[in-house]
């Protein structure tokens, strides 16, 4: 469960200009949700995924993650919260091209104390996205929808419980970015992790369980 209260965020660029990139944000997500936030450029929706994921922290306000309070912890600790409970899929996919697909999926295990049977997971996860075949191929040989795949497969390798995805289909073609969200659906339903969409795309948010529209860093609309 996460729940934020009041969460604010302000980017100070210099003394006379602050940006607010998030004014008193409350928010309770059900462990096992799959929800869409959706909002204009700039909107304050990616400072949201980062504060979320631990990535940032935010300036006010409290986060609960499983009644933990994370608002003030040291940064290793953060660190260890992000690494144990968040996967993270970007537009771009930010993979290493000239790595192959196995060896990108591993990444996250060289931060992580869980290496055993290294090899076997990422084969597991691998087959369970359709892409066992392509495990030695490098990267730059791969098409859109196969690279998100294999970010996916690197989001999911230390098994995290929530799965945080910054325009997940934003770089791929309708009928790709349709096969990727199935992906989401399907480890949301088999493996009931949280997942968290940001996304442009109405026909992809419709397919979520509800969808938190944000306007200006302030939530304008929840509806689950
Ligand atoms: P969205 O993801 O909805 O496009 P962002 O969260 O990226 O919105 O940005 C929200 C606002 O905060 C925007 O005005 C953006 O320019 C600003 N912003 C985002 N990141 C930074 C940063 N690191 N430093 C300064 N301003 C930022
Ligand atoms: P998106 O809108 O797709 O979320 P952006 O292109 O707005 O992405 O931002 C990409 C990265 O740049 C993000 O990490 C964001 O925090 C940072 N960023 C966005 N706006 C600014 C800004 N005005 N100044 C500095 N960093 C920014």
């Amino acid at each position: 469960m996460i729940e934020l209260k009041n969460i604010s965020k302000v980017y100070n660029k210099s003394k006379s200009n602050e940006v607010n990139a998030l004014q008193n944000i409350d928010l309770k997500i059900e462990a096992g949700s799959m929800l869409a936030i959706m909002g204009p450029s700039g909107s304050g929706k990616s400072t949201l995924l980062n504060i979320l994921g631990c990535l940032d922290v935010a300036s006010a306000g409290t986060y609960k993650l499983n009644g933990q309070e994370l608002q003030s912890l040291s940064r290793g600790k953060l660190a260890a919260v992000r690494n144990q409970h968040f996967g993270f899929v970007v537009q771009d996919f930010a993979l290493i091209e000239d790595y192959t697909v196995m060896k990108n999926v591993e990444i996250p295990l060289h931060y992580s104390k869980n290496k055993v049977n290294k090899k076997e997971k990422t084969l597991a996860l691998l087959d369970m996205l359709g892409m066992k075949e392509k495990a030695s191929e490098y990267v730059y040989n791969l098409s859109g929808g196969q690279r998100q795949r294999v970010a996916i497969a690197r989001a999911l390798i230390n098994n995290p419980d929530i799965i945080l995805a910054d325009e997940p289909t934003g770089a791929l073609d309708q009928k790709t970015g349709e096969q990727v969200l199935a992906i989401f659906k399907k480890i949301h339903k088999e493996q009931n992790k949280t997942v968290l969409i940001v996304t442009h795309d109405e026909k992809i948010a419709k397919q979520c369980e509800g969808i938190i529209n944000i306007v200006d860093g302030k939530i304008v609309k929840k509806s689950y």
